[in-house]
């Protein structure tokens, strides 16, 4: 019993693991592929963004020479310059705009004029008429290297490194490509690949846990971004979350694990309790007539078990013989029961002679050699004979054991009449039946019930009745509610009835003053 329940604890606590873990496995895959997809909705931007902006700042500062070479202002004439200061101070990226006149610098703004760069050879000219030198160490100011655009008479310096803002997020880097030659790159150390060796658009590289990004763009000015920047790393992004979702999945397991052990001890204290109350005198017994149905008058009763509790409160057997069956306790019942007949109807039982208790005998009892010999010291202290105790004996019981049908023979030896009870409600058959040398046998409840309804079961009690007579078996029918069942069991021959409707259990007292109204049989 005891091992039968450590294993289903053990079940239902792998069962609760098992769920939890399912639980967690398809919350991890779900925030995985939300994950995943969100990257890739988030990143692979990055070359994209950095490119539009690279073009668009190149297109402007275009647009911005062109205008200049509409000017009306006399060049180098204060309203000229502030011109100019007016163009760069909106644009981070320019650094100076100057006039020129040939190869040399007449007046400008940023820079000052005897700092004037003046690289020899331009490395483009385009058809638009757009001159441009690539930052290099000719085009160098400070340590910075320019990117100088020239168109008519005015020039643009502009910081290369303006033309690539990557961003403050760290770990990103990106380089930009002009006519597929290197401008200027983000870290300035990264080493990042050939544009033409990336493809254009978004690559995820799981295993190194990059996304690269190519943006590429023909034009008067070909651009050619390369951006790779980390995925964020799905532990990192959800980490937190990750973390409360275990914490509170496990308090609710260990919840659950202590509300089972809780529950476990409840049980074990139950039968604790039991152990007690049968050893102090708590389990008693009631006594339900048993009449004969013709005469109405009274043939005994059978003894039920309660436990009453310290408060008061009674337990019905339903409850308590669960328990005892679990703790192995039943053979302690059995002798406990017994116990309050040998003592407080001893004077009846003496008096009355013909009149007998039936007791109810576990599966349990019929296991152990030792009970004929128990119950035949218990009835010799108390002085009664054999026949006042009858033993009923479940269905249950009787199945398959040689110890039962020996024990049986032994019980019935020593004059105790035997009973099957609650016959019908397991699977012998009437073969069986007859291999157990037995006396009576108890019609359940379920039949009588049936009686007079037209359910199938009560085609049934009329062959347990003929089935009873061809064993040679007395018959008593259990749960008797009406006059109708009684009239119908005499009909069909049935000897005895037991029901509310000639009695409820009774206390030993009032079962005493029963017997003296009704008389006995
Ligand atoms: P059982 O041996 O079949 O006992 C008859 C049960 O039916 C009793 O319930 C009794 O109160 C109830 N009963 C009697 N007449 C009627 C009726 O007309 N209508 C209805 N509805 N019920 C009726 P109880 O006392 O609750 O016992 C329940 C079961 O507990 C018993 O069924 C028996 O299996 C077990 N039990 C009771 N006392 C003992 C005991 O001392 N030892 C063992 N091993 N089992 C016991
Ligand atoms: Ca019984
Ligand atoms: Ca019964």
């Amino acid at each position: 019993m005891r091992r039968r329940r450590e294993r289903l604890i053990l079940g239902i606590s792998l069962a609760a693991f098992a769920g939890v873990a399912t639980m967690f496995a398809s919350l991890l895959w779900y925030l995985q592929r939300e994950s995943l997809s969100a990257e890739e909705r988030l990143v692979g931007g990055l070359a994209a963004t950095l490119g539009a902006d690279a073009e668009a700042m190149i297109l402007d500062t275009r647009q911005l020479l062109m205008e200049f070479e509409q000017l009306t202002e006399p060049r180098c004439s204060p309203e000229h310059l502030q011109r100019l200061q007016q163009a760069a101070i909106g644009r981070k990226y320019i650094r100076a705009i100057g006039h020129w006149r040939a190869t040399d610098r007449q007046c400008g703004v940023g820079f000052l004029q005897a700092q004037a760069l003046r690289p020899a050879r331009a490395d483009r000219i385009y058809d638009s008429g757009v001159i441009a030198w690539w930052p290099s160490p000719q085009t160098q100011v400070g340590d910075v290297q320019l990117f100088l655009m020239r168109y008519g008479d005015h020039d643009v310096a502009i910081d290369p490194r303006d033309l690539l803002d990557v961003g403050p997020l760290q770990q990103r880097q990106a380089g930009l490509w002009v006519e597929g030659l290197p401008f200027v790159q983000f870290p300035r150390d990264a080493e990042l690949p050939a544009p033409r060796t990336v493809p254009i658009g978004l690559t995820l590289d799981r295993v190194r846990g990059v996304a690269v990004s190519r943006f590429s763009r023909e034009g008067e000015l070909a651009i050619d971004i390369v951006a790779i920047e980390p995925l964020d790393s799905f532990w990192g992004r959800y980490a937190r979350s990750l973390a409360v979702g275990s914490g509170i999945g496990l308090l609710l397991l260990g919840g659950f694990v202590y509300g089972l052990v809780r529950y476990t001890r409840y049980r074990l204290s139950m039968g604790t309790l039991l152990r007690k109350a049968v050893a102090r005198g708590r389990v008693r017994a009631m006594y339900q007539p048993v009449v004969d149905l013709r005469s109405r008058k009274c043939v005994g009763a059978e003894a039920l078990a309660r436990w009453k509790m310290d408060g008061g409160d009674t337990v019905p057997p339903d409850e308590f013989i669960p328990i005892a069956e679990r703790e192995g306790l039943m053979p302690e019942i059995t002798l406990a029961v017994l116990s309050n007949p040998l003592k407080e109807l001893r004077p009846l039982l003496t008096q009355e002679q013909r009149l007998s208790i039936n007791l109810n005998v576990s599966p349990e009892d019929l296991k152990a050699e030792q009970f004929v010999q128990t119950l035949a010291e218990r009835l010799a202290a108390s002085g009664l004979p054999e026949r006042s105790i009858k033993l009923e004996i479940t269905e249950r019981a009787l199945v398959n054991t040689d110890l039962a049908r020996s024990m049986i023979r032994r019980l019935r030896e020593r004059g105790h009449e035997v009973a099957v009870d609650d016959f019908g409600t397991g699977f012998s058959s009437l073969s069986y039946l007859s291999t157990f040398e037995l006396d009576w046998l108890k019609i359940d409840k379920s039949f009588v019930d049936a009686i007079g309804t037209g359910a199938a079961t009560s085609h049934v009690i009329v062959h347990v009745i003929e089935m009873a007579r061809s064993l040679g078996l007395r018959t008593v029918a259990e749960g008797v509610e009406t006059e109708e069942q009684v009239q119908w069991l005499i009909e069909h021959g049935v000897d005895l009835g037991q029901g509310f409707y000639f009695s409820r259990p009774l206390t030993a007292e009032q079962f005493t003053e029963y017997v003296s109204v009704k008389g006995v049989a």
